[in-house]
């Protein structure tokens, strides 16, 4: 069992106000494996505070002090990796070829910010002015479960390069990576104050930072309903917001695509991180002419998927992270069958061979509209629809019949065809005949998918406001 404690707060480990104990669950058992006690909104009000007094001097630090830290940081993680995969395997429930990809990705977004940071452009010449990018302020940072401590790293890496400090609310059921992640930053040695993370509920220590007149900025990552909530809180002080939210992401299979390596590489799209990735591909859009040699195909890969144990090598998808989520997953695989759709694989209830633990069924529906709701709502789960579509006017107008835009997919062996079908997809990353990250283009979405953009140059300008100096005959 671990007990954890404490938060961080001016450079230091200290208990909470806040009372409350919060359990913390091993997802692929279904059982309790520790206790987190809980920060309050006292806690939020003096983290804010530690990083409101950290701010004017950090503000001013250099580039090159900056680049320092970053890279202390970045090896502070990467000292830890092992102990923060051991922790996404058993709190999170990722399968080890995931897990090891999320520990890696902690450490790794300080040398992406780093790379940034280098060359990035805080004074600009436009016209007879004299531009210069400063640091926005306080910044509320407010991660999900699904990738904890990668945001945590990736949205605390934007702001040290931006010379912001900043107050971090992880996700209350990530408590353990949070630890070690803290622990690692500690070691880094940022002055005090400069970052400061406080686990708590949302309702409290999350609706308290969007809420703070001192906090200039949030960048928030978690569900579309949860963002809204905290642009309204912000509206008071005109808080920046990045918004990272949900999506429903189309992946369109040509009708020149091979698809022998298209519809494989879709439900991969559509399964990754287990299902609980906002940007899945669970929309898979399939030519009806092609569509019984696509089905076939689907079935066969989704039946290939191996679920269950997250340590073992070979697993695909590990369990839902809560009883929660895995409720959520069930009423929509029931939603589906209600709605007339067609199960090809999956269902209801548990996989075979598994009594206990929050798994779920690789799921795939056929014969879905794009007007049910299993087409229109995220299910964070992994529970794809094939939809069919006649022509390719047809597939792009599909495609973007969403509230979502958070990323697309184009499966076709005519790059220049798949390029010109991706340039008219709604989203804020389209990924032809690939699966990759590339992490120094910009990530957001279009519409209800978020507000905003992270990493890379896109990702630091939004900690940073211009301000533009005129009448100067400096240089
Ligand atoms: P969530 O929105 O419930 O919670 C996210 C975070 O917000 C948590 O830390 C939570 O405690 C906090 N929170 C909850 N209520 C709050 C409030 N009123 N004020 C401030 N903070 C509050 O989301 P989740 O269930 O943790 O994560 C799943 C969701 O996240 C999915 O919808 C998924 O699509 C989305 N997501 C998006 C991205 C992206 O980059 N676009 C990445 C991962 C997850």
């Amino acid at each position: 069992m671990q007990n954890i404690e404490t938060i961080y707060i001016g450079g230091a480990f200290v208990t909470p106000h806040g009372e409350e104990r919060f359990n913390l669950f091993n997802p692929a058992k279904g059982e309790v494996i520790g206790q987190v006690r809980l920060a309050d909104e006292q806690d939020a009000n003096q983290a804010i505070a530690a990083a409101k007094h950290a701010f004017p001097a950090f503000a001013r630090t250099s580039r090159a002090e900056r680049l320092g830290w970053l890279s202390r940081m970045h090896t502070a993680i990467e000292a830890r990796e092992d102990e923060l995969n051991e922790a996404i395997i058993e709190e999170y429930g990722a399968p080890v070829s995931r897990a090891r990809w999320m520990a890696k990705h902690a450490a790794s977004v300080f040398l992406d910010m780093s790379l940034v940071l280098e060359n990035y452009d805080f004074n600009r010449r436009v016209g007879s002015a004299k531009v210069v990018m400063q640091p926005a302020g306080v910044v509320g940072l407010i991660t999900p479960w699904n990738s904890n401590a990668g945001f945590i790293c990736g949205k605390l890496a934007t702001a040290i390069a931006a010379g912001c400090t900043a107050v971090i609310k992880p996700s209350e059921m990530s408590a353990i990576q949070t630890r070690i992640v803290t622990e690692a930053l500690h070691e880094a040695g940022l002055p005090p104050g400069v970052f400061n993370i406080v686990t708590g509920r949302g309702e409290t220590v999350g609706a308290t930072i969007s809420a703070h007149p001192d906090v200039a900025k949030i960048s928030f990552t978690g569900s579309t309903a949860v963002g809204k909530s905290i642009l309204r809180a912000g509206a008071e002080t005109l808080k920046r917001i990045t918004l990272e939210l949900g999506g429903k992401s189309p992946v369109l299979v040509l009708d020149d695509a091979d698809l022998a390596i298209a519809i494989p590489m879709a439900i991969q799209a559509g399964f990754m991180n287990s299902g609980q990735a906002c940007i899945a591909g669970t929309r898979i859009l399939v030519p009806a002419s092609r569509m019984a040699e696509a089905e076939a195909i689907a079935k066969a890969a989704v039946e290939a998927t191996v679920v269950g144990d997250p340590r073992h090598f070979g697993t695909d998808i590990g369990p839902m992270v809560s009883q929660k989520q895995w409720d959520r997953v069930q009423r929509y695989i029931n939603l589906g069958i209600e709605e007339g759709a067609r199960l090809v694989a999956g269902g209801p209830g548990l996989p075979d061979g598994l009594a206990a633990g929050w798994f779920v069924r690789p799921t795939l529906f056929a014969d879905v509209r794009n007007d049910m709701r299993i087409a229109r709502e995220e299910i964070f789960g992994p529970v794809l629809c094939l939809i069919s579509y006649e022509d390719e006017e047809d597939s792009i107008a599909i495609a973007n019949d969403t509230p979502y835009g958070l990323q697309g997919y184009v499966m076709s062996t005519d790059i220049e065809r798949a390029n010109r079908v991706a340039g008219r997809i709604d989203a804020g990353r389209v990924l032809i005949n690939t699966l990759a990250h590339e992490p120094k283009a910009p990530f957001g979405g279009f519409k209800q998918s978020g507000l905003g953009r992270e990493y890379g140059t896109f990702g630091l300008d939004a900690y940073l406001e211009p301000k533009s100096l005129l009448g100067l005959h400096a240089a």
